[in-house]
């Protein structure tokens, strides 16, 4: 009853001193690591060994266009699309990537025009992913240039558009906003899973990314996939690849082929504990646990996200995403500096071409950190002391 009726269970630190007072918690980074506790209970189901003579190759085994993609990988990639309905995956192109953040740079690289005097302008609608700026901009390549939010994007010439749906920081469902002719879409759908929103019908665009690092919480293996129509934006991403790093792990696309297959599995098989119905229940308590402080407070405001039909659960729910949205309320103009005073680390609005009256913070947490984190955030407001 601790977890589900107060928002505050007991909060020990990981050395076993029950002084909280000192630890600075960083929620700035987007670590997936509150999964763990499913992936302990799966025990040994997901282990996979190597011998020494095994993956020796630069190539991978199978005929895809992407050389080195290991066809287990791609068939445990195509059967959990099918079986979230998240995606369409017929008649497309996969092409791996060492975490989906390579694929956004290989997109750019593939669907800027070569032949052109001046860069392609990039743009996305704020507040955006804070990495596009970066990586759009980061070698000073010749062929795009980052443009800032799509909204203001005015010029009469092609662009590039990110779309990230749910968007990263703020958690609401997108569509393209510059909407004119020479435009070419990148959909980032990162947190399109059903533990993070509906699944309202299956993804049918150019280019798609996903990665497994907010599907599965296995951000440490870095593996992301792109899902493309054209053959050709397919093998110019994947020459991107060859030549940056000569393609992805063997070892970490056999395993995350393993951990994809477990997943699907636990959505077929009643026996398992489905990996998506878990981990959308811990959303759920960390979400109402996070409104009901932020409810009593009064000092903040949170997005509100609509109920919709998810075909997956076949249910209708709210989005739980994997960042809460936080805005100060008026008299408060830069929230990040306000959280930081009471030792909360998050990320401020201005990242992500918006406003400093807004943060992002990590709702993925491990709940050690998650449960101080609210401690402090009702004691901004005076309802606790903090601890
Ligand atoms: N896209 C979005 C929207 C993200 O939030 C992230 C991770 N923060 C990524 C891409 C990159 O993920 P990774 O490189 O771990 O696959």
């Amino acid at each position: 009853c601790l977890v589900k009726c107060s928002p505050f269970p007991s909060a020990t630190p990981e050395n076993g001193t029950t002084d909280t007072t000192l630890i600075n918690i960083n929620l700035d980074h987007g670590d997936p690591i509150m999964y763990e506790s499913y992936w302990r209970k799966m025990g040994n189901r997901c282990d996979i060994t190597f011998n020494g003579y095994e993956s020796l190759s630069y190539f991978a085994n199978g005929k895809s266009l992407c050389w080195f993609l290991e066809s287990k990988l791609e068939d445990e990639i195509k059967r959990l699309h099918s079986v979230v309905g998240n995606a369409i995956v017929d008649d497309r192109y996969v092409v791996v990537g060492t975490g989906s953040s390579q694929l956004m740079q290989a997109a750019l690289y593939a669907l800027s025009p070569a032949d052109q005097p001046e860069p392609i302008s990039v743009v996305s609608a704020a507040p955006f992913y804070s990495s596009y700026p970066e990586v759009t901009d980061f070698v000073r390549s010749g062929l795009h240039k980052w443009a800032g939010d799509a909204r203001n994007f005015e010029k009469n010439e092609p662009y590039i558009e990110f779309i990230t749906s749910p968007n990263n920081p703020d958690g609401v469902i997108r569509k393209p906003v510059v909407n004119r002719d020479q435009g070419i879409l990148i959909h980032d759908l990162a947190y399109y899973w059903p533990q993070y929103t509906a699944i309202t019908s299956p993804a049918n665009y150019d280019v798609m990314l996903f990665t497994v690092s907010k599907c599965t919480g296995h951000a440490g293996s870095r593996i992301g996939w792109a899902l493309v129509r054209d053959k050709e934006v397919a093998r110019k991403m994947t020459k991107y690849m060859e030549i940056s790093t000569i393609g992805v792990s063997k070892e970490a696309q056999l395993r995350a082929a393993k951990i994809l297959g477990v997943i699907s599995d636990s959505c077929l098989d009643p026996t398992l504990e489905n990996f998506f119905e878990y981990c959308r229940s811990l959303m759920i308590d960390r979400w109402q646990r996070l409104r009901q402080v932020v409810k009593a407070n009064d000092l903040f405001t949170l997005q509100k996200y609509p109920l919709q039909y998810c075909l997956f659960t076949k249910n209708f729910y709210e989005s739980h995403p994997a960042f809460a949205w936080l805005m100060c309320k008026e008299s408060e103009e830069d929230c990040e500096k306000l959280l930081k005073e009471h030792k909360i680390q998050t990320r401020s609005g201005r990242k992500f071409g918006s406003d400093p009256r807004n943060v992002r913070i990590s709702m993925l947490s491990k709940d050690e950190d998650f449960n101080i984190f609210l401690r402090r955030l009702a004691a901004i407001g005076g309802l606790t002391n903090g601890n």
